[in-house]
């Protein structure tokens, strides 16, 4: 077997010093692999961020390891984890594209940036810089426009053109359909999709199943900062093990087997509060 492309193992992190700190992952084990995409999903407050965050080397880790195609990254040190951002293998698109793009730069600039700083030619970079429109479903009409001049929609394909610049092996998506319309969202899955056929490993976050459950492979359930269940996606949904995943699954109205009644839902939450 080959190894994965991202291995967390028995994750630790905390938050604040002394009386404040707070643990927000407990002994997180995940494997992605190439050509796969795992959907992390979990209410609000439930780490998800947190793993995010911590797999891009931007928060410290108090426990347990990260490796990034089979390199024990845990103990970089800020200017190696800038070094290996920088050579792109992990690329990341978050829920607002105006975070993970500069307003002021044109969609070409934003494209061919990393390219320039690599050494390639400025018309070599244009002609990248169109590629990857393209493989987002987009004209290069859009070259041009700078992100306030184009739709939300557009913006958050652009975002993910430019995760795609250093042809990254693993790109983390934290809740990036969660601002769209759903003819966007859509569209964004769709290309999501193309991206894990082409052996990228994607890491999928969502605190709604509904996005998660048509793209995923496998789906992994955030709780409080433990993983509470890892499974094959149609596993997961039609028949969730954990208390807390039978509560996600009764509440997305767009899923099939969620049919439990309101009654069904009040006991789970109960359950969950005991
Ligand atoms: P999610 O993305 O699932 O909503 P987060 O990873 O953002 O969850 O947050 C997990 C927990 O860690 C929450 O209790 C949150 O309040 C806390 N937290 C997140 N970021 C910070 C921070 N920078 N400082 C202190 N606590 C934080
Ligand atoms: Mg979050």
């Amino acid at each position: 077997m080959t190894t994965p492309v991202l291995q967390v193992r028995d994750l630790e992190v905390h938050y604040g010093l002394r009386r404040k700190r707070r643990q927000a992952l407990h002994g997180v084990t995940l494997d992605v692999s190439a050509g796969e995409t795992v959907g992390l999903i979990g209410e609000t407050g439930s780490g998800k961020s947190t793993l995010a965050r911590a797999v891009l080397g931007l928060v410290p880790t108090s426990g347990g390891r990260i490796l990034i195609e089979g390199e024990d990254v845990t103990d970089h040190r800020q200017r190696q984890w800038r070094r290996l951002r920088r050579r792109g293998v992990v690329q990341y698109v978050f829920q607002d594209p105006l975070r993970s793009l500069d307003p002021d730069l044109t969609v070409e600039e934003s494209l061919a940036e990393p390219l320039l700083i690599q050494g390639v030619s400025r018309r070599e970079a244009g002609v990248r810089a169109r590629t990857l429109l393209d493989r987002v479903h987009l004209s290069a009409d859009l070259l041009p426009k700078v992100p306030g001049e184009i739709s939300g929609g557009q913006r958050q394909r652009v975002a993910v053109a430019r995760a795609l610049v250093t042809e990254p092996r693993l790109i983390v998506l934290d809740e990036p359909v969660s601002a769209l319309d759903s003819a966007n969202r859509v569209q964004v899955l769709e290309i999501l999709k193309e991206l894990r056929d082409d052996g990228v490993a994607l890491v999928f976050i969502s605190h709604d199943l509904g996005s998660v459950a048509g793209i995923a492979d496998r789906i992994a359930v955030l709780y409080q900062g433990e993983l509470v269940e890892v499974g094959a996606a149609a596993a997961v949904i039609n028949e969730p093990q954990h208390p807390y995943t039978r509560l996600l699954v009764s509440s997305a109205p767009t899923l099939r087997d969620a049919s439990a009644t309101r009654a069904e839902r009040e006991e789970l939450r109960a359950l969950l509060s005991a």
